[in-house]
């Protein structure tokens, strides 16, 4: 069985090739996965949208309700970074209904990844720095009122602090969120997840898989996790516009198997999504993305 990726042609919403938000990186990710012989029809998984119902577990009803009707106020749009018409507003529930469906493709096989998602700056009130809705505490919630699973772990390696994620799920006891990332980057105001690692700028591979090498037993020590939920943004690569803490391609290779084999050989579950990355060159974007899913690949 190939690893079980999930996957919509409406994750892109079709943005102007110059916008800061380079949303060509999705199709160009599904590219990348053909060429390594990753998305073939046994492998392929078709995202569904996300019902209001379950956005709802992890987001204020009436901000649910707007992004549905594409009527988000113009003040919190501009805090998202884009404007939530039809097609951003369809991809968002996608993103979440992907990573929902990843989650329970990876409770049934190990180990599966959303090419969408990682949406991590989306709060309970509303969405932030180009997140629309918070597609892993959406599928964290939707799994636990399943039944599906008792807990769950964040481990959210995007180089930008999960503080979205962190507020949705504050006051749930059941999901442990974990972020490691850029001190110097957004936001400004971090809100606190269950654990924070805030790393220097110019942290470079061995140092950051150094740090990740150590925190990792600690995490999986506190407690049986039923699900791992891994945010594997590629903003930490030195070449990222956004990002600070200079990683190479071997440093991300690293990182993604150093998380995935840890979790695997104890028999966790690991959904995967890919996050942020923010790059003009795109196909090099997407490549980056890429890495994630040919690591998972030996995890199948
Ligand atoms: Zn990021």
């Amino acid at each position: 069985m190939p690893l079980q990726i999930v996957h919509h042609p409406d994750y892109d919403a079709g943005f102007a090739t110059n916008h800061r938000f380079p949303m060509s990186k999705y199709p160009l990710l599904m590219e990348a996965l053909r060429a390594h012989g990753l998305a073939g029809p046994d492998a392929l998984n078709t995202a569904e949208p996300a019902p209001a119902s379950w956005l709802k577990l992890a987001h204020a009803a009436d901000y649910v309700d707007q992004v549905i009707s594409c009527s988000v106020p113009e003040k919190i749009e501009r805090e998202i970074g884009f404007p939530v018409g039809p097609r951003v507003s369809l991809r968002a529930q996608l993103a979440a209904g992907g990573t929902v469906l990843a989650a329970r493709l990876a409770l049934r096989h190990g180990i599966a990844c959303n090419t969408a998602g990682g949406s991590h700056h989306a709060r309970r009130a509303q969405g932030a720095g180009f997140c629309t809705f918070n597609d892993v505490a959406v599928a964290a919630l939707v799994l636990l009122a399943d039944g599906a699973v008792q807990n769950s772990l964040v481990v959210d390696l995007d180089v930008h602090q999960g503080d979205g994620t962190a507020d949705i799920l504050s006051e749930e006891p059941r999901v442990f969120t974990f972020s490691m990332h850029g001190d110097r980057n957004y936001p400004v105001r971090k809100i606190a997840s269950d654990l924070d690692i805030a790393l220097p700028d110019g942290t470079g591979d061995a140092a950051y898989l150094e740090r990740l090498a150590a925190i990792l037993p600690e995490l999986s020590a506190r407690e049986h996790w039923d699900m791992v939920f891994y945010n594997a943004g590629v903003d930490v690569h030195a070449e990222d516009r956004l990002g600070r803490l200079a990683l190479s391609n071997d440093g991300l290779r690293g990182r993604d198997t150093m998380v995935i084999d840890h979790f695997r050989a104890i028999g966790i579950p690991v959904c995967g999504v890919i996050g942020g990355g923010y790059s003009t060159d795109v196909p090099t974007l997407a490549a980056r993305h890429a890495i994630l899913f040919e690591v998972a690949s030996d995890y199948t």
